[in-house]
C-alpha cells in the first residue's frame, strides 16, 4: 500500500516541487504531496508530514499525525505553534550544515580579527594607517550553544589558531575548547571574549539572553556575531553599547523582523554589518536525504527519531 506523506509548507510551489522531486525517489512506495493536492483519505491515514514554515491550521486537519520533519534546524516557531506532546517535532540536525555555518563562523570572525570594517571606512575615508594585528591565539573567541552547528564551528576556530571558549547547557568536551555551562560560566566566558558567536536555539530561556546585563560584561571593543536568531540579543541594549563605543562592531544575520524592514536603523549603523540570513541555508539534496532516511526509518520500523524535547524548547 502506497503511504502519502504530506509536505506542509509556506513556500513557493517551485520551491515545494523541487523539495518534492528531490524526496520522491528516496521514498519508494511513499507519495509526497503538497497539503492542497492532499485527499481526505490521505489526510486521515497520514502519520508523518515533512514540513518547512507550515500552516498550523492545516497541520491541526491531520488527525493521525505523530510526527514532523523538519526542514530547517531552527524549530522555535513550531514548538510555539503546536503546543502539547501530540505531535513529535523533529528538527533538521545535518551535518553539511554544521559545516556551512562553521565555515561562516570562521569567515566572519577572520572578518572581525583582520579589521576589515575599519580598513572600509578608512578607504572610504582615504585613511592609510595600519593597526596591531593580534594573533590568533590573543583573539579570544566565546561560543553561545555547543550543539550540532556550534560543536563544530568551535573545533574549525580551535583548528585556525583562535583561543576559544564555548558555553552549552551541559556539560561538554571538545579538544583546545574551555567549556563551561550556567549562569556563572556564561558570565566568565563573556568577560574573556573579544569576539561572541551566538549560536543558541530560541527558547523561552534564551531569548533576550544577550542584554544590557550580559552584553556590558564583554571587555572594551569586544564584537558580537548573532547566527542564531534574532530575539536572544536584546537590539536595543547592543546599540547602545555599540554606540557608546564599548562594543566595537556586530555582524548580525537574524532579527526581530525577517526580512528586516526597509526602516530599521541597523541597515545603515556603522558598527553593525546586516546580512539577510544566509550563514547556514539549508541544503536541498543533503537535508533531503535525512529527512528520507528518518521517513523510511519510521516506515519499515514504527520507531520515531529523536525529537524536540518540549520542556528544554529544543
Ligand atoms: P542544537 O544542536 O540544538 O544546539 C543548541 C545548543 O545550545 C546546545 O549546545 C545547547 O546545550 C545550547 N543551549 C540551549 N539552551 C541553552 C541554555 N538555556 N543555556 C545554555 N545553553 C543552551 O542546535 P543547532 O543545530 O546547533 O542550531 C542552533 C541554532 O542555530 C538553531 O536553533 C537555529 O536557531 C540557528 N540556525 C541559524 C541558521 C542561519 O542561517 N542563521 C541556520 C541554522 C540554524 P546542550 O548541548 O547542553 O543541549
Amino acid at each position: 500500500m502506497t503511504s502519502v506523506i504530506p509536505f506542509v509548507g509556506k513556500m513557493p510551489e517551485a520551491e515545494a516541487r523541487e523539495w518534492i522531486g528531490a524526496m520522491a525517489p528516496q521514498l519508494p512506495g511513499c507519495r509526497i504531496a503538497r497539503f492542497v493536492d492532499l485527499k481526505d483519505d490521505d489526510r486521515s491515514t497520514a502519520e508523518v508530514a515533512i514540513v518547512a514554515n507550515p500552516d498550523p491550521a492545516e497541520l491541526a486537519m491531520l488527525p493521525n499525525l505523530k510526527w514532523v520533519q523538519s526542514l530547517w534546524a531552527g524549530v522555535e516557531r513550531l514548538v510555539a505553534e503546536m503546543p502539547g506532546d501530540a505531535v513529535r517535532i523533529v528538527r533538521l540536525a545535518d551535518p553539511q550544515m554544521a559545516d556551512t555555518m562553521a565555515e561562516a563562523v570562521l569567515a566572519w570572525t577572520l572578518y572581525l580579527h583582520r579589521d576589515m570594517p575599519r580598513y572600509r571606512a578608512q578607504q572610504l575615508a582615504r585613511i592609510w594607517q595600519q593597526h596591531a594585528l593580534p594573533l590568533p591565539v590573543e583573539r579570544r573567541i566565546g561560543l553561545l550553544g555547543l550543539g550540532v552547528l556550534g560543536r563544530r564551528s568551535a573545533e574549525l576556530l580551535a583548528g585556525h589558531g583562535f583561543s576559544v571558549a564555548g558555553w552549552s547547557r551541559s556539560n561538554t568536551r571538545i579538544e583546545n575548547v574551555e567549556t563551561s555551562t550556567g549562569s556563572q560560566g556564561l558570565r566568565a566566558m563573556l568577560a574573556r571574549t573579544d569576539i561572541l558567536v551566538c549560536l543558541l536555539p530560541l527558547t523561552a530561556e534564551t531569548r533576550g539572553i544577550l542584554s544590557a546585563d550580559t552584553l556590558s560584561l564583554l571587555p572594551k571593543n569586544a564584537a558580537v556575531i548573532n547566527f542564531s536568531r534574532g530575539p536572544v540579543v536584546q537590539t536595543g541594549a547592543l546599540t547602545a553599547l555599540l554606540d557608546s563605543g564599548q562594543l566595537s562592531h556586530a555582524v548580525l544575520d537574524v532579527f526581530d523582523d525577517e526580512p528586516l524592514p526597509p526602516q530599521s536603523p541597523l541597515w545603515t549603523h556603522p558598527a553593525i554589518t546586516v546580512l539577510p540570513h544566509i550563514s547556514a541555508p539549508t541544503n536541498v539534496g543533503t537535508a533531503s536525504a535525512i529527512a528520507c532516511a528518518n521517513i523510511r526509518h519510521f516506515l519499515k520500523t514504527g520507531e520515531m527519531p529523536e525529537s524536540v524535547n518540549r520542556e528544554r524548547g529544543y
